[in-house]
């Protein structure tokens, strides 16, 4: 569903991903960790094409992500991205908020958009929110809102950058449940986060990288209780 190939990418001087190759299958959910700087939030917004890359290939279920312009709106919009603030808009509804890329890119209509809105609403849990602003909601309740309006352009893949990190403790749980049971429904995805249950609830593989490559990729349970090389047990070390 997703693959990568030799995919290379600088900011400058600095190499911030080397030589990545990965195959994620449909349905898969991957786990990324590593410290600070590794590379993990560039990987996932190459993915969707909010950085470019320098040379290598990114597929999206088979579809060569184009360089840019033509098609890349509608392959972005294959792929959902929900980051650690929420980034919803300001100045409109909730139900606003997630009825706006499906009229706008997908062209669908309006009341077909509200209808699937409202179904996505009740799904993550806060149908009864739909005509509030985002400033009403919990943060909780607007990373809930930022999956919704994700999943409305049914993208065939997700990607998760740190979505809880910015949550009070105990709105962790409300956005993980959400994520849990879309891994269950059989999505594919994407996720960085420093949530370790959740890896080991939710995650079938583990990818480790430091330095901009993969050290390592395997199933949770190996990487926790034997992680093979010493970044990633200095790591498992400052953060279990
Ligand atoms: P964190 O855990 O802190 O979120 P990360 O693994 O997500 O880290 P990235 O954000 O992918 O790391 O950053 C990888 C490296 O690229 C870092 O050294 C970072 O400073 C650098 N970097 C990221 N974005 C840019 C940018 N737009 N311009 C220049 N350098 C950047
Ligand atoms: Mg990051």
């Amino acid at each position: 569903m997703i693959s990568l190939r030799a995919v290379d990418k600088h900011f400058g001087a600095l190499h911030v991903l080397r030589d990545i190759n990965l195959e994620v299958p449909r349905g898969q959910v991957v786990i990324v960790l590593g410290p600070s700087g590794s590379g993990k939030s560039t990987l996932c917004r190459t993915i969707n094409r909010l950085e470019p890359i320098d040379s290598g290939e990114i597929r999206v279920d088979g579809v060569p992500l184009p360089a840019e312009g033509r098609g890349l709106a509608a392959l972005r919009a294959d792929v959902g991205m929900v980051f650690q603030s929420f980034n919803l808009f300001a100045h409109k509804t909730i139900i606003d908020n997630v009825m706006l890329a499906p009229m706008k890119v997908r062209k669908a209509k309006k009341e077909e958009a509200r209808t699937r809105a409202m179904e996505l609403l009740k799904r993550v849990g806060i149908a009864d929110q739909a005509d509030k602003y985002p400033a009403q909601l919990s943060g909780g309740q607007q990373q809930r809102v930022a999956i919704a309006r994700a999943l409305a352009m049914s993208p065939k893949v997700m990607l998760f950058d740190e979505p809880t990190s910015a949550l009070d403790p105990e709105m962790v749980n409300e956005v993980l449940d959400v994520m849990v049971s879309l891994a269950k429904e059989g999505m594919t995805m994407l996720v960085v986060t420093h949530e370790m249950g959740f890896a080991r609830r939710a995650g079938d593989r583990v990818l480790f990288m430091a330095d901009g490559q993969v050290v390592e990729d395997t199933d949770p349970e190996t990487f926790f209780s034997a992680p093979e090389s010493e970044r990633a047990k200095d790591f498992l070390g400052k953060i279990l």
